[in-house]
C-alpha cells in the first residue's frame, strides 16, 4: 500500500515520517528527485535524489515521474522507478505536496492519504525559523504557501495534529497498522488461514 503523506513545509512531516520507519517493519521511504540545492543536514541519495533542471525536465519528458510539481520555486518529483522498485517489496511512504496527492489521487494507484496539520500558525512560523536552515524570504513563501495548502485537508483520508511528535508518531503509526487490516488488503492471508480449516 502507498501511503501519500502531505502537509506544509515545517509541519513535522520528516520527523514523524522518521519515527515510523525507526519504528515498524516492512515500511520503506519514497525518496523523491529535486532541483532544490541540498540542505547541509542532507544527503543525496538519502533524503532526496537532487538533480539539475535540465535532467528534472528531461526525465518529465520521458514520463518517468508518477507526480511531479513546482513547490516554493523548485521542482519535486516521485519516480516511477523508486514506486515499482520499492512499493512492489512493501508498503511505501511518499513525503509530497498537495498538488502531487491529487495526481496520485487522480492516477491508477492505490494509495491512504494522510494530511499533516501543525497545532496553530504561530507554531509553525516558530519551526520554520528554529529549524534555522532556510532563509527569511523563503521562510515567508513557505508560510504563505502554507495558508493555501491546508484549505485542502478535506481531501485527505485522514488528519494527524502534530502538536506532540510521540502522540502524532502514534496516529500515523495507526494509521498505517488499521490500513494493513483492512479485510481487503488482508485477503491472501485470509484465504491460507481459511484453507487450514478445511
Ligand atoms: P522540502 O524542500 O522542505 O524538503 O519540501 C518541500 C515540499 O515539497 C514538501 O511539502 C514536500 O512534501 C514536497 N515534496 C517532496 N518531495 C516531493 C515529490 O516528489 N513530489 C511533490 N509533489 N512534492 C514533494
Amino acid at each position: 500500500m502507498l501511503f501519500v503523506v502531505t502537509g506544509p513545509s515545517g509541519c513535522g512531516k520528516s520527523s514523524i515520517i522518521h519515527h515510523v520507519m525507526r519504528d515498524l517493519r516492512n515500511i520503506r521511504f519514497s525518496i523523491s528527485h529535486t532541483t532544490r540545492p541540498r540542505r547541509p543536514s542532507e544527503q543525496d541519495g538519502r533524503d532526496y535524489h537532487f538533480i539539475g533542471r535540465t535532467e528534472f525536465e528531461r526525465m518529465v519528458a520521458k514520463k518517468q515521474f508518477v507526480e511531479w510539481a513546482l513547490v516554493h520555486g523548485h521542482c519535486y518529483g516521485t519516480s516511477k522507478a523508486e514506486i515499482e522498485e520499492k512499493g512492489a517489496i512493501g508498503d511505501l511512504i511518499l513525503d509530497i505536496d498537495v498538488q502531487g496527492a491529487r495526481q496520485i489521487k487522480s492516477g491508477p494507484l492505490r494509495a491512504v492519504f494522510v494530511f499533516i496539520l501543525p497545532p496553530k500558525h504561530e507554531e509553525l512560523r516558530r519551526r520554520l525559523r528554529e529549524r534555522g536552515e532556510d532563509k527569511p524570504e523563503i521562510i515567508a513563501r513557505r508560510l504563505k504557501n502554507a495558508r493555501r495548502e491546508i484549505r485542502h485537508y478535506a481531501d485527505f483520508d485522514y488528519v494527524v495534529v502534530n502538536n506532540k511528535l510521540d502522540q502524532a508518531v502514534l496516529e500515523l503509526e495507526s494509521v498505517i497498522l488499521g490500513s494493513r487490516c483492512r479485510t481487503d488488503v488482508r485477503k491472501a492471508e485470509i484465504l491460507a488461514i481459511l484453507k487450514s480449516f478445511k
